[in-house]
C-alpha cells in the first residue's frame, strides 16, 4: 500500500490504516460476520469428488509406472491438464503425466474461478518496463520502451488466442465446467485513475482492447459493486468451475490412448542421459525423450537454479454462505485490495501476494487476518447483510522477475517449461500447452510464444 509516498508518510497512512482496521472495521464487521466452528480447509472446487483420485491405484493397486515414455509430463494442473490434452489430439506416441498430489489439486483447483484475457497489455508493458529499467541498463530509453511494446504484444496476441481456444474446445469437447463469459470489472481508486485512463488509451491504440472503462453505474449494473469512480473492464473474461476444466481435459486425454496418468506420484528428480532424461519417482524411473515441467510454484524445489527466477507467491480466498447484497453471479469482480464471485448461496473472495520460501510453494495455510479484512469489504462495496464462512484456503502462484511467463526449453535439447504465469493461468496456460506439443512434434503453426520474449534464457545470460 501507498507505493507511491515517502516513507514517513507511508508509516503514518499505514497507522491510521491499521487503527482504523483493528479498532473499528473488524469490531463491526463480528456483528454480521461468522464462521463455521471448524472452517474447512477445503477450496470449493475440491469438495466433489476428484473423478482420477489416486489414479490409476485406486483401480489397480498393483499398477507399475512404463520403463519408457517419448514425453513425460510434471503435473497436472492448468499446464499439465493442457498438455496432455493437446497431445492427444496431435500426438501418436506415448506420453505420461506424473502428479505428486491430485489432478487440479494445486492451485488449479484452488483459484478463483476466472477466465482471463491474460493481463491487459498496458500491465505486462509496466512490469516489463520496470524490470528493463532495473536489467537492461544497457539499452537507450527508447530501446527500451519498444522492447516492453514488443512483449506486451506478444501476451497479448498470444492471450486473446488462448480465450477463444477455450471456449471452442468446452463447446466442441462437451466439457461441463459451468463456464459463462460476462467479463471481469475490476474496480480502481481515485489515485490509479490517471493509469485507467492510460491504460485504456493504450488499448485503444494498440488494438488490444478487450479492456475498457465502464461509469461506476455500468460498473454496478454488470457486477453490483458500489464504488465512487470509473471501473477497468475485461469484456472476454469468463467464470468457470477451474478443476471441472482440468478434469474434463484429463478425461479426454486418457480417452485417446497414447496417455497415461499417475497421481501419487512425486518426481525427484530429473537427469539429462543424453538421448533421454531419466525421470526418478517415488515409484520408478520413467527414461523420456522429450520432458515438461508444469509444476508452476513448485518449479525452483525440483530446478534449484530456478530460485530467482519463478518466485512463488501465497494468495487465498474464502467462501461463505451469504445474501450476496448486490454482488451478481458468474462475472469477474475485483476491488483495489481484493477478489469477489457470488456462487450459488455464497460468495467467494480472498485477496494478496506475499512471497514465501520454495519449500513452502503448494501450502494451504491462509491468514485468518487477510479474510476478515477482506470481509470488511464486502458491507462497503456490495452492502452484504450477513456471511457466514465456511471454507478457507491459500494457494501459490508463482511470478518471474519481469512477470512474464516462460513458455520454452529449460536447456538446449528436449526439456520445455511453462510457468511463471503471475496468477492468470488461465489466460496463458492451454495455448502454451499447444504450443509446446507443437513444438515437440514439429508442427507448423503460428509462433505464438516467440523464443526471443518467451525463453527463459533471457534470465540467465
Ligand atoms: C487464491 C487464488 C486465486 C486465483 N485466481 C485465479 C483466477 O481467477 N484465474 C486465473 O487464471 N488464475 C488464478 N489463479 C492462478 C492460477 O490458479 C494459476 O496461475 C494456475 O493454477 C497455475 O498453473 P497450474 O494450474 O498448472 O499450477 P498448479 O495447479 O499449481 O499445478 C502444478 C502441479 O504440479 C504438481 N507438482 C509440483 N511438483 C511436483 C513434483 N515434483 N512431482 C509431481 N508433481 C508435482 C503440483 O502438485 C500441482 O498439482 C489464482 C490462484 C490462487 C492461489
Amino acid at each position: 500500500m501507498y507505493s507511491d509516498k515517502l516513507l514517513p508518510v507511508r508509516l503514518l497512512l499505514f497507522l491510521r490504516w491499521a487503527t482504523h482496521t483493528m479498532w473499528r472495521l473488524f469490531p463491526d464487521s463480528q456483528a454480521w460476520a461468522q464462521f463455521e466452528k471448524p472452517v474447512s480447509g477445503t477450496s470449493i472446487w475440491l469438495k466433489e469428488k476428484n473423478p482420477f483420485e489416486n489414479h490409476p491405484f485406486s483401480q489397480d493397486p498393483d499398477a507399475r509406472l512404463p520403463e519408457d515414455a517419448e514425453v513425460v509430463v510434471i503435473g497436472a494442473g492448468f499446464i499439465g491438464g493442457a498438455v496432455a490434452y493437446h497431445w492427444s489430439k496431435l500426438g501418436n506416441s506415448p506420453l505420461v503425466v506424473l502428479e505428486k498430489e491430485e489432478v487440479a489439486g494445486g492451485s488449479a483447483g484452488r483459484n478463483e474461478g476466472l477466465v482471463v484475457m491474460g493481463r491487459y497489455y498496458y500491465m505486462v508493458y509496466e512490469t516489463v518496463m520496470r524490470y528493463l529499467n532495473k536489467a537492461r541498463t544497457d539499452l537507450t530509453d527508447t530501446c527500451r520502451d519498444q522492447l516492453a511494446h514488443e512483449f506486451a504484444a506478444a501476451y497479448a496476441k498470444a492471450a486473446y488466442a488462448n480465450a477463444e481456444l477455450i471456449e471452442q474446445t468446452i463447446r466442441e469437447e462437451g466439457i461441463e465446467c459451468e463456464y459463462q463469459r460476462r467479463g471481469w470489472v475490476q474496480a480502481t481508486e481515485r489515485d490509479r485513475l490517471d493509469r485507467l485512463e492510460d491504460s485504456v488509451r493504450m488499448a485503444e491504440r494498440t488494438g488490444f482492447n478487450d479492456w475498457v472503462k465502464i461509469t461506476r453505474e455500468e460498473a454496478f449494473e454488470i457486477s453490483g459493486i458500489n464504488t465512487p469512480y470509473p471501473s477497468g473492464y475485461s469484456r472476454g473474461a469468463a467464470t468457470w468451475h477451474p478443476a471441472k476444466w482440468v478434469w474434463g481435459l484429463v478425461k479426454v486425454a486418457l480417452r485417446s490412448g497414447d496417455v497415461q496418468l499417475f497421481t501419487r506420484t512425486r518426481v525427484l528428480s530429473i537427469e539429462d542421459q543424453g538421448e533421454r532424461y531419466a525421470v526418478r519417482t517415488e515409484r520408478g524411473t520413467i527414461n523420456a525423450r522429450y520432458v515438461v515441467n508444469a509444476t508452476e510454484s513448485a518449479t525452483p524445489f525440483l530446478f534449484p537454479s530456478f530460485h530467482d527466477v519463478i518466485l512463488p507467491m501465497q494468495t487465498q480466498a474464502a467462501f461463505g454462505r451469504s445474501d450476496g447484497g448486490t454482488m451478481k453471479p458468474a462475472v469477474g469482480i475485483s476491488g483495489p485490495k481484493a477478489f469477489f464471485g457470488r456462487h450459488g448461496e455464497g460468495i467467494l473472495f480472498g485477496s494478496d501476494a506475499t512471497r514465501v520460501p520454495d519449500r513452502e510453494a503448494g501450502r494451504n495455510q491462509p491468514s485468518r487476518f487477510i479474510t476478515k479484512y477482506v470481509i470488511t469489504q464486502l458491507r462497503e462495496l456490495f452492502g452484504v447483510e450477513h456471511v457466514r464462512v465456511a471454507n478457507e484456503w491459500s494457494g501459490t502462484v508463482s511470478y518471474t522477475p519481469d512477470e512474464y511467463p516462460i513458455v520454452g526449453l529449460m536447456d538446449d535439447k528436449r526439456m520445455y517449461m511453462i510457468g511463471g504465469l503471475a496468477g492468470s493461468g488461465s489466460g496463458v496456460s492451454f495455448n502454451a500447452g499447444r504450443h509446446v506439443v507443437q513444438k515437440i512434434l514439429a508442427i507448423e503453426g503460428h509462433d505464438y510464444y516467440p523464443e526471443k520474449y518467451f525463453s527463459p534464457s533471457r534470465f540467465f545470460c
